[in-house]
């Protein structure tokens, strides 16, 4: 079986790429992160086995953490704090009907024309408040064979007209296996869009490469990379390279950012974020509530708090900067604007 989903785990013929092994270099365990940045271990728990979710950081995203700050925005979104095990009232480990929601192996639809991969379950970096930290991505495809019920699927329903491209993060997968997918996905007529949804332009901004710029360039499709980043300081000159990279190989690149406790619950934090991105060509797409998902309920802001804080900066940003507020219910046919 010709493996299509490779990661630079199970990666072999090819030659290992310079994200490849920039990946190898992340840092896996919260004491060698500690000691990259100074940290006083004795005001943290380190928990053994990261409550379930392993631990993961490039060296990239951590040199942009300030050292010796226990309240770095960055480092907060990374390390695996002990509220991790409160078992929060209405917290569950399928936060927004995902499983319910699977129409295929590896495919899932909630919404009019669009259907979303489950590409693999690999990322560059463990958010701790993601909604899929328990996702069961083992169940899902590992080969182009594994692929063919899901292709099948999109070809026999023209009113599909986007694919998106999720995960785990997408671009981990190799430059040859996203090839093939490219090109599955470009020979069904009525797919007009590709949406490819990655962390790693922001997380490991050297996986922009040639590669990827190439496939951006040379497909038939509208290419859309949604980017996530939560906090200015996640955006630097590299991220910015990445940024125009895609943009010039005619990508339209748009954010999503999740509102996070004393992270960027503010308004200052989210104009900020808002004004860099725009000011490289990336719209601010969504803000989402936090997604109820076992072991995030502190990252958690109210609905209240979140709608002020778009009313405070609809009077600061130009319309097209403003992200919309929005919140993941199960079973709705869209996203449900907060
Ligand atoms: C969020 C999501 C989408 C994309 O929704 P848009 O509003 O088009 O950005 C598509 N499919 C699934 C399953 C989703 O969760
Ligand atoms: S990169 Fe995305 S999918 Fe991966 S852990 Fe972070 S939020 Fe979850």
């Amino acid at each position: 079986m010709q493996p299509i989903i490779e990661t630079s785990k199970t990666e072999s013929q090819e030659t290992v790429a310079r994200w490849q092994a920039s990946m190898k270099m992340a840092f896996r365990s919260p004491v060698e992160l500690a000691e990259f940045l100074g940290l006083n271990l004795e005001q943290a728990i380190v928990p053994s086995n990261s409550y379930g979710f392993p631990f993961l950081v490039t060296r990239e995203f951590a040199s942009r953490m300030k050292k010796g700050d226990w309240d770095d925005p960055l480092l907060l979104q990374a390390w695996p704090f002990s509220q991790e095990s409160i078992a929060a009232p209405g917290y569950n480990e399928d936060p927004v009907g995902e499983l319910g929601a699977r129409i295929e192996s590896g495919l899932l639809q909630k919404y009019h024309g669009r259907v979303l991969m489950v590409t693999t379950g690999a990322c560059a970096i463990h958010c701790r408040y993601c909604f899929r930290r328990h996702y069961p991505y083992s169940d899902e495809p590992k080969s182009i064979e594994q692929w063919l019920p899901a292709l099948d699927r999109i070809e026999a329903d023209d009113s599909i007209s986007e694919v998106i491209l999720s995960g785990g993060d997408p671009l981990m997968i190799t430059d040859r296996s996203l090839e093939t997918l490219f090109k599955r996905i470009e020979s069904i007529s009525h797919v007009e869009r590709l949406r490819i949804h990655s962390r790693m332009p922001i997380v490991l901004p050297n996986r922009i490469d040639d590669g990827v710029v190439h496939l951006l360039k040379q497909t038939r499709l509208a290419a859309y990379v949604v980017v996530h980043t939560n906090h200015r300081n996640e955006i630097d000159e590299s991220v910015i390279q990445a940024f125009r990279r895609m943009r010039n190989a005619g990508a339209v690149v748009l954010n999503q950012a999740v509102l996070l406790r004393g992270i960027n619950d503010n308004v200052e934090a989210m104009e900020d974020l808002c004004l860099e991105l725009t000011k490289h060509s990336v719209l601010p797409y969504y803000l989402h509530l936090l997604d109820p998902v076992q072991g995030a309920s502190h990252f958690n802001v109210t609905a209240e708090k979140g709608k002020q804080l778009i009313v405070e900066l609809r009077k600061r940003l130009p319309g097209y900067a403003l992200p919309e507020l929005v919140q993941e219910l199960a079973g709705e046919a869209s996203k449900t604007p907060a």
